[in-house]
């Protein structure tokens, strides 16, 4: 059976881990509460449905609690990052990984229980300070 991901919030961020997730032959179901948004990935993902994942009753109608794997990626709303987090986390998702805004959403993810908080311009900046000073070592 094919391994299936859910992803929230289709920014920058969570669209293209949608489309790279689908491109790799993932089912994904793509959620946003922004029809637009869902519009773009219609013919991209398994599935694309327009919802606030801040209501838990939302959340149970998605039938969420099958998914695997579920990326959160709402940015800028802190609140509703986190609010969304602790629901899947009492649905009993057994993989949550969540972007961060800042170091005390951070903190916070963690301590409820996040599987993985990722702080994408944060680690990328180190990724290419490293590969910065390596190509420099290489280039002596
Ligand atoms: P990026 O940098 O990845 O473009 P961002 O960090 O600016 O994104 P936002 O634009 O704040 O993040 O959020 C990403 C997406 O999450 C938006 O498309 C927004 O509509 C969606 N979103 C925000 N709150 C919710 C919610 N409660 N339920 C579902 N989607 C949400």
């Amino acid at each position: 059976m094919k391994r299936e991901f859910a992803v929230i919030g289709l920014g920058r961020f969570g669209g293209s881990i949608c489309m790279e997730l689908s491109r790799e032959g993932f089912n994904v179901l793509a959620i946003d509460m922004e029809e637009d948004k869902v519009n773009e990935f219609r013919n991209i993902a398994s599935h694309a449905v327009i919802a606030d994942t801040t209501d838990e009753q939302v959340l149970k109608e998605l039938g969420i609690r099958n998914i695997e794997h579920v990326i959160v990626a709402i940015g800028e709303n802190i609140q509703a990052s986190i609010l969304t987090t602790i629901m899947l986390k009492e649905l009993g998702i057994k993989k949550i990984t969540v972007k961060a805004q800042n170091d005390y959403h951070e903190k916070v993810l963690n301590k409820i229980g996040a599987d993985h908080v990722v702080h994408p311009e944060r680690d990328m900046g180190k990724r290419l300070a490293h590969k910065i000073i390596s190509n420099n070592i290489l280039d002596y």
